[in-house]
């Protein structure tokens, strides 16, 4: 296995919310059951309590704090022993985005959870946890109290930055699909200024304003977009306001879906906007495929595609579609993550 391997088949999991009627459903069961049933090596890995963190072996991590952020999430901090962090450089120094997976021992199935701010020296992760009303390890996780014992294995790599590739890096989320995209935050966005020359953009939905990430991590991003708004803006979006978006600031903060307007907005267009143009449309795209621009989406299964067209078979990216697509994007400047 290779040391960094891909979270391969659960790469749809911030999405798997959806209803499955009929034929659909029995086939949803069939599969899932499948899933369950069929014997695999990486849910069997061995578990080592002396070997340092590997995607080869499961690593006991302690649980630290749980602490309950809203009705469906929750924020965990995992920590394992400061001589199980890997010494040769697998964690510390590797690019993001990277996250672990978290075996729930009842049934012996494992989901990619993604370290917010990495890996610290002392050995703590934490996590940002959403439990699905019929999901299995999210509900297992914040079943867990402190002092529990919880296996992971990692790091597993979901995407690489590579600096001075992209002038521009867009990144669109929903719900618990922000986690990668804090993590890059953490580790690329805040710690690179004033080096690197890319500028950032994050546009993230909630259902409501409560259901928008814990204050830990909005208070991150909001300061950071106030104080360096040349090097990284940010766009929160809410489906209805419940009033309790106390941390977004007024100019940050949208009623509505993430649509065609919203990103177009956040994006200096390469067709300007006149008169003409916005009366009667431009035959240009607003992104042409020069533009060293990046799309990175993540999030539930009906936004990635609304955003930027469904995945393809076998968790490949599909074609660009959605408003990526009519925004002009090529296959080169999306990522469905
Ligand atoms: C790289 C990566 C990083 C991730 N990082 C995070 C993270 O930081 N935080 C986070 O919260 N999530 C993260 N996820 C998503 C996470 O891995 C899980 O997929 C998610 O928590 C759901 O897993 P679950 O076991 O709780 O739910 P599952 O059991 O997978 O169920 C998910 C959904 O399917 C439905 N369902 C379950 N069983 C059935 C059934 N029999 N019939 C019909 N529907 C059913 C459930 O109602 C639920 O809505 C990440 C995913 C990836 C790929």
């Amino acid at each position: 296995m290779p040391p960094f391997p891909n979270t391969g088949r659960s790469q749809r999991v911030f999405s798997a919310t959806r209803a499955a009627p009929g034929v659909a459903g029995l086939l949803a069961g069939a599969c899932i059951a499948a899933y369950f049933l069929y014997p695999d090596q990486s849910r069997s890995a061995p578990t080592s309590q002396d070997a340092p963190l590997s995607p080869t072996h499961f690593t006991p991590a302690t649980l630290v704090s749980s602490e309950t952020c809203n009705h469906d999430t929750k924020l965990m901090k995992l920590n394992i022993p400061r001589h199980l962090i890997p010494a040769d450089g697998s964690l510390h120094g590797c690019r993001p985005i990277w996250s672990i997976f978290v075996k729930d021992d009842d049934i012996q199935v494992e989901r990619p959870y993604t370290p917010l701010e990495g890996i610290d020296e002392e050995g703590n992760m934490l996590l940002w946890v959403k439990a699905y009303p019929k999901g299995e390890v999210g509900r297992w996780l914040h079943s867990k109290r402190p002092n529990e014992q919880i296996e992971i294995r990692g790091p597993l790599k979901t995407w690489l930055w590579n600096e001075h590739e992209w002038d521009e890096v867009v990144m669109i989320s929903g719900g618990t699909g922000i986690t990668p995209f804090y993590q890059l935050f953490h580790s690329v966005i805040r710690p690179a200024y004033p080096t690197s020359k890319t500028r950032f953009t994050l546009l993230h939905s909630s259902r409501t304003s409560s259901d928008l990430p814990p204050p830990v991590m909005m208070h991150q991003l909001t300061d950071y977009a106030e104080k360096h708004s040349d090097r990284f803006r940010l766009g929160l979006f809410v489906d209805s306001n419940d009033g309790s978006a106390a941390v977004a600031s007024r100019n940050t903060f949208s009623e509505g879906r993430i649509n065609l307007e919203a990103v177009r907005k956040y994006i200096e267009s390469d067709t300007p906007q006149t008169w003409w143009n916005r009366a009667f449309g431009s035959s240009k795209p607003a992104v042409s495929p020069q533009r060293r621009i990046l799309f990175l989406v993540c999030g539930p299964e009906p936004m990635i595609s609304a955003i930027a067209g469904p995945y393809g078979r076998n968790f490949s990216q599909g074609p660009v579609g959605g408003i990526l697509a009519e925004l002009g994007c090529t296959s080169a400047q999306v990522r469905k993550l």
